[in-house]
């Protein structure tokens, strides 16, 4: 099973995605988590990367696709995988096609996760006072941009996919258990395990 999560930041997509990591035995791949991974190990991806993060802004689309390219080429990908944040541009999904296809590999659907803007502040704001923020990019001025930019380079994903009938959405302002049940049937409807 091949799945996309999409939605905009703090749209639940980490938490929903290990939800069905654990029901479906395929693993997440989290361009967000490879990217702090190799933030904190100070690899040249990694150097280049910071910066851009901190800002809110969006690696470069090589990057991304040679990360997750070389990702799925792993053995533990051949159950499946949930992509979580990528792809984030139209570039990127037309290069996830390209490189599919090379691979002989189909994606099975695409989720959206709906949530206004309003709120995805208030997750993130009470995020940052859970956890101090923890995470560099978490600070009430670096999500205005990163909703900005997923409005602006993210956002049209959902008519490409649209236009591929595989977009699915889902409404992310449920609570974490009813959101888990959407996806649950929409799994159980479209994807043949
Ligand atoms: P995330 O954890 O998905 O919110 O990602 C954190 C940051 O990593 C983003 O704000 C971007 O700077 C970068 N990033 C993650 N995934 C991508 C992607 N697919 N394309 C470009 N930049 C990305």
């Amino acid at each position: 099973m091949r799945l996309i999560l999409l939605g905009p930041p703090g749209a639940g997509k980490g938490t929903q995605a290990a939800r069905i990591v654990d029901n479906h035995k395929i693993v997440q791949l989290s361009t967000g988590d490879m990217l702090r991974a190799a933030v904190k190990a100070g690899t040249d991806v990694g150097l280049k990367a910071k910066d851009v993060m901190d800002r809110g802004e969006l690696v470069s689309d090589d990057i991304i696709v040679s990360i997750i390219s070389d990702r799925i080429d792993q053995a533990d990908c051949s159950n499946g995988f949930i992509l979580d944040g990528f792809p984030r541009t139209i570039a990127q999904a037309e290069a996830l096609e390209k490189l599919l296809q090379e691979k002989d590999l189909k994606l099975d659907a695409v989720i959206e996760l709906e949530v206004d803007d309003s709120i995805l502040v208030e997750r993130i704001e009470s995020r940052i006072r859970e956890t101090g923020g923890a995470r560099s990019d978490d600070n009430v001025e670096t999500l205005k941009k990163r909703l900005a930019v997923y409005h602006e380079q993210t956002a049209p994903l959902v008519v490409f996919y649209k236009g591929r009938n595989i977009l699915q959405a889902v409404n992310g302002m449920a609570p974490i258990e009813a959101v888990s049940q959407q996806i649950d049937s929409i799994l159980a409807e479209t994807v043949a395990v």
